[in-house]
């Protein structure tokens, strides 16, 4: 175990020159994957062994970019980061309510790889990898599952032909997400042709990107990954901060990046017991998102997939935090807080109601009309009466 090494670029337990560690490929190539590599990074629960040996055989598989895994408190199995890429024993548990697809995307599938679970919009699937597989992955059914073969070998252009046909043959999808797995992963060139090929769909009007890489592993955000990103004119970043501790600065770096080059960065966090079911964490969240410009969209209630119970909040706590959080940021940083209903019926945004009572307008006095009256609940409990024009 060496847990007194610094966890700095320049002395890692990996003993990575700084040049290295700049380098996504050489940070993807060093990926955490085994038990033991684990080990010389963490001293591991006897819940997080056990968790890890049963991820290196059936689940979701393990893989931790040096990066990120350097984020993560060597000693203290609550720290958020840890949580979130270490497997736990626990995973080998299923409660009331889980799914192993809880979105229903297999049944939405309407091409190989293409999901569409709305009338305007479809999920293009491009690849299986991520960087880090985080332990709440909603298609933990299927990410890292492949083999080179049958993961992003297999959606080339080629394979990912029905899927465009699809959509050529279907203009009333106007909005197509690209995601996986982890898109960033692939290389610049097949981001580009994937994107210039959903460019060539008039009917497409813009992409959202989904990739974690600003997070866990932003040496990905070179260059030459947004000039990738710029094959299609309109295209959105959406990106996945769970905690403020993932704001760093080599994440901020990736984030001025890309809102450098010109793409709107927003992210999607999940709410997680024990990561950031606190509303100080999820304050300091928000603003340091919007800090470095990357908007807070959505603030999702974690979904019920199977084996991932340890990490669900009940839907009260996230009504409560998002009270509360209401109160205590701007508009601009505070997200809706969405519930992807279990089957894939698609999401629902939800918030404590702030109304105490509402009455119709009435004529009590002939020739006297009444206006109605709502009386709402603001941020500080008063009840605040707001009378309609007459
Ligand atoms: S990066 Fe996204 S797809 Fe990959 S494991 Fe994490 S949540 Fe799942």
């Amino acid at each position: 175990m060496n847990l007194s090494l610094p966890l700095h670029p320049a002395n890692t337990p990996l003993d990575a020159p700084n040049q290295q560690w700049g380098d996504w490929k050489w940070q993807a190539r060093h990926a955490l994957t085994t038990l033991k590599q684990l080990q010389e990074r963490f001293q591991l629960t006897p819940e997080e062994v056990r968790g890890t040996a049963r991820a290196l055989v059936q689940g979701l598989p393990l893989s931790v970019t040096p990066y990120y895994a350097s984020l993560g408190d060597p000693v203290d199995p609550h720290c958020p980061i840890r949580q979130q890429c270490i497997p736990n024993i626990l995973e080998d548990t299923e409660i009331p309510g889980d799914l192993q697809d809880p979105l229903g995307e297999e049944k939405h599938e309407v091409a190989p790889h293409l999901v569409q679970r709305y009338p305007d919009r479809a999920l293009l699937l491009v690849t299986d990898r991520c960087g880090v597989y985080c332990r709440f992955c909603t298609r933990s059914r299927m990410v890292g599952q492949g083999t080179p073969e049958q993961g992003p070998g297999a959606r080339n252009l080629k394979s990912l032909e029905p899927a465009f046909q699809y959509l050529r043959n279907h203009p009333e999808v106007q909005d197509v997400i690209v995601s996986g797995g982890d898109p960033g992963l692939l290389s610049d060139a097949r981001i580009a042709a994937v994107l210039e090929q959903l460019a060539n769909i008039k009917s497409v009007q813009w992409v959202r990107f989904a990739t974690r890489t600003p997070v866990t592993l932003p040496q990905r955000v070179t260059p030459g990954f947004c000039q990738a990103l710029r094959s299609h004119p309109s295209l959105w970043l959406m990106t996945h901060f769970n905690h403020p501790k993932e704001i760093t600065p080599e994440s901020e770096a990736a984030c001025a990046a890309l809102v450098n080059a010109g793409i709107p960065v927003m992210n999607q966090s999940v709410l997680l017991r024990g990561i950031n079911d606190d509303v100080a964490t999820l304050e300091s969240l928000f603003r340091g998102l919007v800090r470095i410009r990357v908007r807070p969209y959505y603030l999702l209630q974690a979904d019920p997939v199977r084996g991932t119970g340890h990490f669900r909040t009940p839907l009260q706590t996230g009504l409560d935090l998002m009270a509360q959080i209401q109160g205590r940021v701007s508009g601009i940083a505070v997200p809706k807080f969405i519930v992807d209903t279990p089957g894939g019926h698609g999401k629902v945004a939800i918030q404590k109601d702030p109304v105490i009572s509402r009455t119709a307008p009435s004529m009590d006095l002939p020739g006297t009309t009444m206006p109605g009256t709502t009386t709402l609940r603001t941020f500080r409990g008063e009840h605040v009466d707001y009378v309609d024009p007459a």
